[in-house]
């Protein structure tokens, strides 16, 4: 893979030359707490005229530090302890595990779900996994890992197909699913080499994560279709995020614009109750008037399931449900 690295700031010492045409007041004080990292070609889009999509989700928002609102947490799911039957796996349902593979990413999503656990959160390393791989084998229940992050596709490509390779050996399992923004946060990272080797056992799906119509450019069509066309089942979960994707006019061009590249629109998300996102929170009652406008203009191939992460419940679940909960946890916002 190419090594696109990040250009990374944590509020200590000036900000990289790049990033200060894009920083507002406080902006040291956020970064400290949530650092600042994109690759140099999210900056790229950043600095072009249709660039406000890409800046409101890499640089820091004062409101980041907002007193978290009524039931937000930093680990709303518990992933660093009670779904947590090993360091660094988190089961949440009993046919599938999340493994979270890495805490790096090429950009650091402001309204990232893990944005306070990321750095504190145990990586297996490569010696800990035939004790996840003896987990899942004593554990038939289990037919689907996860691996995500961070983002997977941060990993060297060796590092990675050794992670997919340990999973998709064992014959119970019959999916693979990658988390991975890549293909539209670092598009180059996605070689035909890797694309090829990903696709290989037969058993690899990714979920992306495209949020705008403007992210859907000829590079992040192009890492998509290599995917593809490796065998490699790709679909997309969109984050509702407010003053990004939360109108219906954006949500029909974006679920049209990734049906356009053959990719699935699968979820979209009311945001999770997490510390340091408020300021971005569409509520499930928001996210299901949304869904009812985009479902009576787009084909069902092109519209995902509107759905909540809601702790403690057994799966996520459709936001007409969550917003009918009333005010519980992690439902309302407001
Ligand atoms: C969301 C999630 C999954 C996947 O759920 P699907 O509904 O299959 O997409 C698996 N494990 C954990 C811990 C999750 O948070």
């Amino acid at each position: 893979m190419k090594g696109n690295l990040p250009i990374i700031w944590n509020g200590g010492g000036a900000p990289p030359p790049e990033f200060r045409e894009f920083l507002g007041k406080g902006a040291a004080e956020v970064a400290q707490r949530y650092p600042v990292a994109l690759s140099p070609y999210w900056l790229a889009r950043c600095k072009s005229a249709d660039g406000a999509p890409f800046r409101l989700q890499a640089f820091p928002d004062a409101r980041e530090l907002d007193a978290p609102l009524p039931g937000d947490s930093g680990d709303p799911f518990a992933e660093l302890a009670g779904a947590s039957p090993l360091p660094g796996v988190v089961r949440r349902f009993a046919d599938r595990i999340l493994v979270v593979v890495t805490d790096a990413c090429a950009v650091r999503c402001r309204h990232c779900t893990r944005k306070n656990i990321l750095g504190t959160h145990a990586i297996p390393a490569w010696r800990d996994y035939p004790k996840i791989a003896d987990y899942i084998r004593a554990n038939p229940a289990i037919r689907e890992v996860l691996l995500s992050g961070g983002d997977p596709l941060a990993l060297s490509q060796d590092a990675l197909e050794r992670r997919v390779d340990i999973f998709a050996d064992l014959g119970q399992i019959y999916s693979v699913r990658i988390g991975t923004r890549i293909p539209c946060s670092d598009p180059a990272r996605v070689s035909p080499a890797l694309a090829k080797g990903l696709g290989r056992s037969r058993k690899v799906w990714v979920n992306t994560q495209f949020n705008h119509p403007a992210e859907v450019t000829p590079e992040a069509a192009r890492a998509c279709a290599l995917l593809i066309d490796a065998g490699i089942p790709v679909s997309c979960q969109t984050v509702l995020v407010k003053g990004l994707n939360d109108n219906a006019d954006t949500l029909e061009a974006l679920f049209r614009a990734l049906q356009a590249i053959r990719v699935r629109p699968y979820y979209a998300f009311a945001g999770d109750p997490v510390t340091g996102t408020g300021h971005f929170r569409v509520t499930s009652a928001e996210a299901a008037a949304l869904e009812r406008e985009v479902a009576g203009r787009v084909g069902g191939l092109a519209l995902p399931r509107f759905v909540a992460d809601i702790p403690g419940a057994g799966r996520k679940t459709p936001v007409v449900e969550a917003a009918a909960l009333g005010s519980g946890r992690g439902i309302c916002r407001e």
